[in-house]
């Protein structure tokens, strides 16, 4: 089967583990540091918070722009749970914005509408979480103008979208954020085998972020509320959590890091291939809007209303034909426990069309050029029946 994502892992990277194994320290040492700078400086971005998952860096985000009881977030309802649960986690409400179906994003225009009437009802969001979908960055332009009118907060889910840039500007750069977020799971741009990073520009948002993520303690006498008793002494200021990477998640991840452009670039390749081999087929790739550049995590098709089969007829047959494909993603809401917490389905129309229309096709840094056109014919054999 041929996956739809997998790791490129090098014996460079394997080199770089194998050191931190022989070192001092395993966890809580010089390598997580290095990776945070790393990533920081390639984003052009003032601080980077390593953490254990990407999950847990959108929890310490929330938590640190101080999202609580009676708040909302706001986000996208084709994206994983993370996205939404971040904001439950911290006992706040969440909603989602519908999406635009021909890229899958955020869609910018419900959103200002949606804005109108929630500040008409006193109920605005406290922040809202755009979703980098596939790798194709969002119209930050236009968060960002509605972020100046309503004055609500920005956390990027830039889980798919690592080395991605919008308008020439690395994605993590957080002009029109408050924070951003990576993960570095094995199927994402580059991994650190579980890994997630929070980005920002803001030295306090970053410290609070850091507390959170090590059980809300600091060891730095500058912040302490009471007297520094000695060397030993810490405070626990807030209630944080064990969130932290280890130094030998973080030597993988900084080692594939030094890769980001180059899995980028191979993943742009290969999804332009894929791009002109369904050129007037009945499946058709998402639309690419101006000013980006996508890292593709993922390569999605729409089956076409021109197509004769169900989505579900050809998921099945590529998957028969040794073809990984997968879905992204079934809509958050339609999720049972979203269900249970009153979301209906029919509730975010474009969202569901665009779930019953989607099929995510293999692609990876290392994905051959024949397994690529084994894709490809088992795709178009499927979908052009003679
Ligand atoms: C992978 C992913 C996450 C969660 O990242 P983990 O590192 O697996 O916790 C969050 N949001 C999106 C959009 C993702 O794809």
């Amino acid at each position: 089967m041929i996956p739809y994502g997998r790791q490129s892992v090098s014996e460079q990277d394997i080199a770089q583990v194998v050191e931190v194994l022989r070192s001092d320290f395993l966890t809580q040492g010089p390598v997580v540091s290095a990776f945070e700078q790393a990533v920081a400086q390639y984003c052009g971005s003032g601080h980077a918070v390593a953490v254990n998952s990407g999950t847990s860096a959108l929890h310490i985000a929330c938590l640190a722009l101080g999202l609580g009881e009676g708040d909302w977030l706001w986000t996208s309802p084709i994206s994983f749970v993370a996205s939404s649960n971040c904001a439950l986690y911290c006992g706040a409400q969440v909603d989602f914005v519908d999406i635009d179906v021909a890229t899958g994003n955020m869609d910018i225009d419900l959103l200002a509408e949606k804005l109108e009437k929630a500040a008409s009802e006193g109920r605005l969001p406290k922040i809202i979480v755009p979703v980098h979908f596939a790798g194709q960055p969002c119209d930050m332009d236009r968060l960002d103008q509605l972020r100046q009118r309503w004055g609500f907060r920005v956390i990027e889910d830039a889980c798919h979208a690592s080395g991605a840039a919008f308008q020439n500007t690395p994605v993590g750069r957080g002009q029109y954020s408050d924070v951003t977020v990576f993960s570095f799971h094995p199927v994402k741009i580059t991994t650190s085998g579980e890994g997630g990073m929070a980005i920002c520009n803001d030295a306090s948002l970053a410290t609070k972020m850091r507390q959170l993520a090590s059980h809300g303690i600091t060891r730095d006498s500058s912040l302490f509320q009471s007297r520094d008793q000695g060397a030993w002494f810490y405070e626990q200021q807030h209630l944080g959590f064990n969130y932290r990477m280890s130094d030998i998640h973080a030597a993988l991840g900084l080692s594939q890091w030094a890769r980001v452009d180059e899995f980028v670039a191979n993943r742009n390749r290969l999804a332009c291939i894929y791009d002109q081999a369904f050129a007037n087929s009945p499946v058709c790739p998402l639309v690419q809007r101006a000013g980006r550049k996508n890292s593709y995590h993922l390569y999605v098709i729409k089956l076409r209303e021109t197509c004769s089969q169900s989505r579900k007829a050809v998921f099945e047959k590529l998957r028969l034909a040794g073809i990984g494909v997968n879905v992204h993603y079934i809509p958050i809401h339609m999720q049972p426990y979203y269900q249970r917490l009153g979301f209906e389905t029919m509730h975010f129309l474009n969202a569901e069309s665009f779930y019953q229309q989607a099929i995510t096709l293999p692609l990876y840094a290392t994905l051959s050029d024949d397994q690529q056109q084994q894709v490809i014919e088992q795709v178009l054999k499927i979908v052009c029946p003679a």
